[in-house]
């Protein structure tokens, strides 16, 4: 199948032509006709296999101008960064065409967005929160919604929008088509569908937990943290092939305390994102990776789906996903578009099971490799790391016949507590030999 059986009319398709795709994917193959039929679509696809033109070729095909600038599609989205993408791809592939498209998210004055909606727009891209805020400000009309696209449902639901996304789609004219896509079919997003969609054809685009031929995966055995720390500097410092590397982490606490020894080491090299950053700090640190001015991200997960960067030498995860389709999202950022890349996890011996359960899903093992014999391997453990020590209670028996003085007390709950706590101070004197003041975060 090639892009000449879609029909286009000419506006579109010179615009498509611009973009130097060759032939449809797989999902934009399987997705177009059944778009364009009117019914429902349910699509499993993650980021990177062309799902977000799948779902606009159709829907720009099928565009006609009204003099009326409510919106006709609405895209929902669970992130900012995402919401920016998609409406950079709409305006692209409609840049011949009559048409505006316009994002709206969090973290952006509310009059803002007020007023750039009350403008008018053909397609909206937006968070489920700024949306819903819109809405019921009376901003933002949805009568003239017949398209509706719901993206990356998945993660909307893990980020708890589900009420808020049950509340847009109140709103909505009940003549509409729903067009849903998700990386993974959870039980939630089933419900999700038999409430609101009506009988959608079921599209798959590759089945999460295909293994990732393209993709050179590595495993090291890391003992802790601050291992892992060390593992991750002499990588990064030996390693000259790493020259785009997405670093993966669990918590935004994680990835604040990595940023700071990476920028020490690595000046000017490292970005950060994850949510509780600004958005100007986001946006910058994406751009600034993309452009490859910065040769390191940190990013938590949730932030990190559904950016789509290009050329990601490497995939680092400095933590093994809890969730094992987390690990196929992770390393699915680099081996794209026909070029290899390579993944490196850090297994840390509370992870091992997590590890398993990864493999488990590809289907495959990993042998580790070994670690470098250059490798500090650190004995200091952090906060998270140290044994909680349960102490044995002992009842304490009274002597039969002997009395006790008046001046006889149990200790307090308090001061029976035995206090394992190193010390900042401590750790760094073990770590680099000398004491190290924290910086003040930026
Ligand atoms: P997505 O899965 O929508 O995030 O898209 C991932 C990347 O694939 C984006 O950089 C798109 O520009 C690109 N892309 C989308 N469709 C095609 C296609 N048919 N051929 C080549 N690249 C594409």
């Amino acid at each position: 199948m090639t892009f000449s059986d879609f029909k286009l009319p000419i506006s579109l398709q010179k615009a498509l032509d611009e973009t130097g795709y060759t032939q449809p994917t797989s999902i934009q193959q399987k997705t177009f006709s059944v778009v364009m039929s009117g019914r429902d679509v349910c699509g499993i696809a993650q980021t990177g296999t062309g799902k977000t033109a799948a779902y606009l070729l159709p829907i720009l095909k099928q565009f006609k101008f009204t003099k009326e600038r409510h919106p006709q599609t609405l895209i929902i989205v669970p992130t900012r960064e995402l919401a920016v993408q998609v409406t950079n791809e709409a305006k692209r592939l409609g840049q011949y065409m009559n048409l505006t498209a316009l994002a709206v998210y969090g973290g952006v004055n509310l009059s803002v967005h007020r007023g750039e909606v009350e403008e008018g727009m053909d397609i909206l891209v937006a968070t489920p929160g700024r949306l819903l805020d819109l809405i019921y400000c009376g901003s933002l009309r949805t009568k003239a919604i017949k398209k509706l696209v719901i993206d990356e449902v998945d993660e909307m639901l893990n980020l708890g929008f589900r009420s808020q996304l049950k509340s847009v789609l109140e709103t909505l004219p009940e003549k509409r088509q729903n067009l849903l896509f998700s990386a993974t079919m959870t039980d939630e997003v089933e419900l999700l569908i038999e409430d609101y969609f009506n009988n959608p054809v079921r599209i798959e685009a590759a089945p999460v937990g295909t293994p990732l031929e393209k993709i050179e995966q590595i495993v090291y055995r890391v003992p802790n943290f601050n291992t892992k720390v060390n593992l991750l500097e002499l990588i990064l410092q030996e390693d000259s092939s790493m020259v785009k590397v997405l670093l993966f982490v669990a918590t935004k606490k994680m990835a604040d305390e990595l940023f700071l020894p990476l920028c020490e080491k690595f000046p000017e090299q490292v970005g950060v994102i994850h949510s509780n950053k600004e958005q100007n700090f986001r946006f910058n640190a994406v751009n600034k990776f993309k452009a490859g001015e910065t040769k390191i991200l940190i990013a938590t997960d949730i932030i990190a789906r559904g950016l789509d960067i290009e050329d990601v030498s490497h995939v680092i995860c400095f933590d093994t996903p809890e969730v094992a389709e987390n690990y196929i999202h992770r390393i699915g950022r680099t081996g794209r578009a026909d070029k290899n890349g390579t993944s490196i996890t850090f297994v840390a011996d509370n992870e091992t099971e997590q590890f398993e359960a990864i493999e488990a899903l590809m289907q495959t093992t990993i042998a580790p490799t070994q670690l470098p014999a250059s490798l500090v391997i650190s004995t200091v453990l952090t906060d998270d790391e140290i044994p909680k020590i349960r102490m044995k209670h002992i009842p304490f028996k009274i002597p039969k016949g002997e009395g006790i003085g008046a001046a006889f007390h149990e200790k307090s709950e308090k001061n029976k507590k035995v206090n394992v706590k190193v010390s900042h101070k401590d750790k760094m004197m073990a770590k680099y030999g000398k004491p190290k003041s924290r910086k003040p975060k930026k």
